[in-house]
This record gives C-alpha cells, structure tokens and sequence, in this order.
C-alpha cells in the first residue's frame, strides 16, 4: 500500500515536468519570434532566426522522445504540437531564405553606408576611398573613408589607447585610419571591407579625427563605440 502511494505521486511528477518543459519552449520561441519582428537588421534577423530554428528543433525532438510518457489524450496534443512546428520551421527556413536574397541584391547594388547623424542607410557608389556624401534623408553631410583591412592594432583588450586600422585604398595604395579608442574592441579582420565614418565638429565645422561609426560591409554589422 505504501509502496503504491509512493509511486504515484512520482508518475505526477514526471508529467509536470514534462508540462513545464513545454511551457518553457512556448515562452522561449514566442520570445525569439516576437524579437525577429521587431528587428529590421538584416544580421540580427539571421542570427535570430538561426536561434529559433534550433529551439524549434529541440522542442520537436522534446515532444517525440516523450511523447510514448505521457496520457493518449495529451499525445495527441503532442501530434498537433509537431504539426505546427514543423510549419514554424518552414516559415523560418524561408524567412532565411528571404534575407539571403536581400543580402545578395545589396552586395550587388554597392555599398549602403550609414548616415552617422539619423542612421538612415543609403546606397553609394562607393568607388573612392575618402569621399563626402549627403544623407538622403536628414542632408546632412559626412565623410566616408573606406577600404578593405589589411591589418588593425589597438582594437582590443584594454581601454583609453591608439587605435590604428591600415586599409587598402580603393585607388591602390595604403590608408590609415587613427583615433583615440575609449572603447575597447570592434569586430574588424584583415579582409573585412570597412568604412570609417566622420562627422563635422559642432563647434569647429571640421571633422574630427575619431570615427563617429565604424561600419562593416563584410560583417553585415557597425560600432558607435569607439
Ligand atoms: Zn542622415
């Protein structure tokens, strides 16, 4: 008699586990896809998608391996559970799909620089390596001085230091892009095609020497923090 007692109680146990468990998977891929709506990042709706396409992955294979533990009634709500992930996992797939193409179309149509005033990005024709543009949305004009990396010092590991970025001129030759670091670290490797981005000084009218944004075209990504 006691033992019975004993084990029922265990038998209940599982089975909330198992309800919680699902309950987290729900919150958690609610989450990721709420967040792939409200980001318009190219890089970030990837990197999010990529992470949504795992959870799902996990969830289904969750539901299948318990799927034999749990009541008929509750497999059956497994089945329909399945069901519809796998269709979450086809919208994912072709959400991928869809930034893959956008990314490409980009890469082929040039270079979109990032206005550091609104963060409006607008293509260019990027063919020079020091040149000035004016924002097509804010018409505010800023300097742009871009090249492909060909070797970076001081952009990681400590704070408050020289930062010296060698790029290659579009026009052959070398530029160097110098400033004063109060952050440390950017994701910049030899290869990668940069932009350093200027704005004009409010009280002197010239641009200064440190970078407002450092953008990436390789990496799809850009720093305010310099
Ligand atoms: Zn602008």
């Amino acid at each position: 008699m006691t033992k019975k007692k004993a084990k029922k109680p265990k038998q209940k146990k599982d089975d909330s586990l198992i309800a919680a468990e699902v309950e987290n998977f729900c919150k958690q891929l609610d989450r990721g896809l709420e967040r792939i709506e409200s980001t318009s990042d190219l890089s970030e709706r990837s990197l999010l998608f990529e992470n949504d396409k795992k959870t799902v992955e996990k969830f289904i294979a969750f539901l299948k391996e318990n799927k034999p533990k749990v009541s008929e009634e509750n497999k059956k709500e497994f089945e329909i559970m399945i069901k519809n992930l796998n269709q979450t996992l086809k919208y994912i797939k072709e959400g991928q799909k869809e930034i893959e193409k956008t990314q490409k179309a980009q890469k082929e149509a040039g270079p979109q620089i990032i206005c550091p005033y609104c963060k409006k990005q607008f293509l260019i024709d990027g063919t020079k390596t020091s040149a000035e543009y004016t924002c097509s949305e804010c018409e505010k004009t800023f300097l742009g001085i871009m090249g492909t990396v060909l070797g970076a010092r001081g952009l990681g590991g400590y704070v408050a230091h020289q930062a010296v970025i060698r790029v290659q001129n579009k026009e052959g030759g070398i530029a160097t892009i110098t400033y004063y670091a109060k952050y440390q670290g950017s994701d910049i490797f030899t290869g990668d095609f940069i932009a350093a981005i200027y704005k004009k000084g409010a009280l002197s009218g010239e641009y200064g020497t440190r970078p407002a944004i450092i953008q990436n075209f390789t990496q799809g990504t850009y720093t305010t923090k310099l």
